[in-house]
């Protein structure tokens, strides 16, 4: 298991790739965190538009 790599001390973080803001590790981000590049649906759809 890998999960205790990711402790509330240890949380990942990157900007969102649409709006840049900053994006902070979530739970339901823990199994695709390394493809998570928006920070929302409506940055998805931003950016897939442009
Ligand atoms: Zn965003």
């Amino acid at each position: 298991m890998t999960r205790a790599r990711y402790t509330k001390a240890t949380l990942p973080a990157k900007p969102c790739v649409a709006c840049g803001r900053p994006m902070t590790w979530r739970k339901r981000w823990a199994k695709t965190w390394d493809e998570v590049k928006f920070c929302s649906a409506a940055c998805r759809k931003r950016v897939r538009r442009a």
